[in-house]
């Protein structure tokens, strides 16, 4: 295992500053335009556009290969998921394997031990977050053009952003690029922070991770995060027809197109972890622990299986 690093929760100033004043313009802003239902849709549809660069691009793929692909669509799916502007998607994928490897332990960079407001959106306007997100990450690193991207994440969102305030004028811009970036964001947050705290438990898993319909719904997926700790390299959260999962529609339609293919399916044998729990047991909302031997054992088999 590598050596987990101490979280100081040491705020970056000029990162927090930046996200506050985005906030500010962008609230000011959507009170000088229309709410026409026209503009209302637009932002809907490229908030649900930008969350899938999320859980699509940058969850999916580059965190966790639950699919491949081809170089040129790779590159495709980080401009997608770059255009959330959390970050390009080495850090992101970086960020996101540690929480794996730590998840709900003192060194989980965004655990919600550390207080909420800290596992909502602190630990990503941190100096920790700068210390904790530079490894694990050499399968995409060898790509010079994720390294660029990862430089320049905030591009592809700006230049979008002219691009509908071109065509559309203020409206285009409030509500295709600002308003559905703030949306993305917050519900982005919403996966760090109380998907860890609610939600059935269906397997054990070591972590607090949990299971919730209407989550899951609202995050085109991702709310089957217990699921996804049981398994994390399957494609699909939801491991039930009663598990609706979105993302995985979109997954599943680029795969019938032949742009990505071997996708991963649920493999209840992966990683040899702790069994389902029996079903009288399911559905508590109180931490379920595997004893420490099944936890070592399963953080070891994480690592071996984490892409490096
Ligand atoms: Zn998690
Ligand atoms: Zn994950």
């Amino acid at each position: 295992m590598p050596r987990p690093k101490a979280i100081t929760q040491e705020l970056n100033v000029s990162q927090l500053g930046i996200f506050l004043l985005f906030h500010a313009v962008t609230l000011y802003l959507l009170f000088q335009v229309s709410w026409a239902p026209q503009w209302l849709a637009l932002g809907l549809g490229m908030h649900v556009l930008r969350f899938l660069g999320i859980t699509v691009s940058l969850h999916r793929y580059f965190c966790h290969k639950a699919f491949r692909t081809s170089r040129a669509f790779q590159m495709v799916l980080a401009l997608h998921g770059s255009l959330t502007l959390i970050r390009g998607p080495i850090r992101f994928a970086s960020a996101h394997r540690y929480h794996h490897l730590h998840s709900d332990s003192p060194e989980d960079l965004h655990s919600p031990d550390h207080g909420f407001w800290w596992s909502y959106v602190g630990w990503l306007m941190s100096k920790d977050f700068d210390t904790h997100t530079r490894d694990r990450v050499r399968d995409l690193r060898k790509f010079p053009e994720l390294v660029w991207l990862d430089r320049c994440y905030w591009l592809p969102a700006l230049v979008m952003a002219v691009m509908f305030y071109l065509v559309w004028g203020l409206e285009g811009l409030v509500w295709a690029s600002l308003a559905s970036t703030l949306t993305t964001w917050h519900l982005a947050f919403f996966v760090t922070s109380v998907f860890h705290r609610t939600g059935h438990q269906d397997f054990e898993t070591g972590d607090r991770s949990g299971n919730h319909l209407v989550l899951a719904l609202l995050t085109l997926g991702e709310g089957w995060h217990n699921n996804h700790h049981r398994d994390m390299q399957s494609a699909q959260l939801g491991f039930k027809i009663s598990q609706p999962d979105p993302g995985y529609w979109v997954i599943w339609l680029l795969e019938k197109t032949g742009l990505i293919w071997d996708v991963q399916h649920f493999d209840a044998h992966r990683f040899q972890r702790p069994q389902p729990r029996p079903p009288k047991a399911a559905g508590l909302t109180k931490p379920v622990q595997a004893s420490p031997a099944i936890k070592q054992e399963s953080d070891t088999a994480l690592l071996n299986a984490l892409p490096h």
